[in-house]
């Protein structure tokens, strides 16, 4: 049977020039990148340029480069290594449960923590973070994209706000990378995370971004790897493999943008436009909406934009906004099914072929409804009714169509028996 993978935000398939530059690392420099021999040497020289890498594609330093085994813990140790009792933390609510659980302890070992709730659109209003700054405010944490709605935050000018304040200012920019430019300086933080198998890298491994002075303690002890900053013996197939995929991530941006910062016709224009067929396919099925885009008052998806823009205009950005009003990674779209049950949905889907998601990924088979759509005040039902898909860089037409083909039907199939269409649900 034919399977269409619709589920990037969840992981992505290794690009085979990953593949390639990971390859002599797991057999032939295998070496521990501590030794002082030829074979740590080559394994010291391959980490090292990896960091120049990286460096690259945060715009920072080598030195503000700290290695470490992906978006759970570089989100972790924002607040592990900052936070401290009679500190106040600020989060938007729509974070990944990597920010919002890790709050949640600090939240019990004496720090203040205010949540900030998006607009309905899924958008983070910038005034709503400066209403919630205190004097004692240490950190803030937003999201660059959210992975459940592909929302595009608006960081720079959150950035302004919390360096007015004197806080320090964390981006999960899990989603974002590889999707839109990153770039540390622009968005005025001192902390941001990435992880490899988001960007068609490796699973296990990503980077922190830590400006220099900022004081987080480590998380974990026990060697002085990453300036002390990230003990553990180095990943280094994995490191090589982020590297690979960043390098990789910025070409395809670069491809993108033209000299005169309008959109070039590249790769990622035309996945925005393959989501943007799949959306408006998916919308001709009656009782369906997009979670997500929408300002109360706009036009709906596909009419021109409004203008709001979180980045001011700025062309860079535009590129990968589609006709939405709200801008959007290219890839993502989330869309509410009345009267079923995603999870159901997600299965009869799977079954024709189709892999999406309902609700995050990382709580794929939990029913509870999504905590990012309750949030921007999507009701319950509604909520739980809600499917993510999010297309892979490789996505065809052909897959397009196929998910337009067996949807309709298991929607249907799936309505005549839903007990949420018999008003018999809890
Ligand atoms: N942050 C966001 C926004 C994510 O989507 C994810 C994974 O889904 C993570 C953090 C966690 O990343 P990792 O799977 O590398 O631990």
């Amino acid at each position: 049977m034919k399977r269409v993978y619709m589920d990037a935000n969840a992981t992505t398939p290794l690009l085979p020039e990953v593949v390639e530059a990971m390859r002599p690392y797991w057999i032939d420099r295998f070496g521990n990148a501590s030794s002082i021999y030829l074979d740590g040497q080559q394994a010291r020289t391959a980490v090292d340029s990896s960091r120049a890498t990286l460096a690259e594609f945060f715009n920072c330093h080598e030195a503000e480069v700290v290695f470490n085994s992906g978006g759970t813990e570089g989100d972790n140790t924002a607040i592990f290594g900052l936070l401290r009792p009679g500190d106040h933390f600020v989060a938007s609510s729509i974070e990944h449960s990597a920010i919002l659980e890790a709050a949640g302890r600090m939240a019990q070992r004496g720090v203040e923590v205010t949540y900030v709730a998006p607009q309905p659109s899924g958008l983070i209003d910038p005034a709503e973070i400066q209403r919630a700054l205190r004097p004692e405010t240490r950190l803030v944490s937003v999201m660059l994209a959210n992975n459940e709605t592909g929302v595009l935050q608006p960081v720079e000018e959150i950035g302004k706000i919390v360096r007015a304040a004197s806080a320090f200012f964390h981006i999960d920019a899990v989603q974002g990378a590889g999707k839109v430019p990153i770039d540390v300086r622009r968005f005025g933080c001192q902390l941001l995370t990435i992880s490899a198998h988001k960007m068609y890298g490796p699973k296990g491994v990503g980077a922190n971004f830590v400006r220099r002075g900022t004081p987080v303690e480590s998380l974990l002890v026990g060697g002085g790897h990453e300036r002390r900053r990230r003990a553990g013996t180095e990943n280094v197939p994995g490191i090589v493999g982020l590297a690979k995929a960043a390098e990789l991530a910025m070409r395809e941006l670069a491809d993108e943008i033209g000299a005169d910062g309008a959109s070039e016709d590249g790769g990622l224009a035309r996945l925005a436009r393959l989501r943007d067929r799949l959306e408006a396919g998916i919308l001709q099925i009656p009782g369906t909406g997009v979670n997500g885009t929408q300002i109360p008052g706009a036009p709906g998806p596909g009419s021109p934009r409004t203008g709001l823009c979180p980045w001011g205009g700025d062309p860079d950005f535009r590129t990968w906004e589609s006709t939405n009003p709200v801008p959007r990674v290219a890839n993502t779209t989330n869309i509410w099914f009345d009267n079923l049950e995603g999870e159901a949905l997600v299965i009869a889907l799977d079954l024709k072929g189709v892999a999406v998601s309902g609700g995050s990924a990382c709580h794929s088979g939990a029913t509870d409804p999504s905590h990012v759509l309750l949030a921007m005040g999507v009701d319950k039902t509604r909520a739980r009714s809600s499917l993510r898909f999010s297309l892979l860089r490789t996505a065809t037409e052909a897959d397009v169509e196929y998910v337009l083909q067996v949807l309709p039907e298991a929607v249907e199939h799936l309505r005549a028996i839903s007990p949420v269409a018999a008003g018999t649900a809890g």
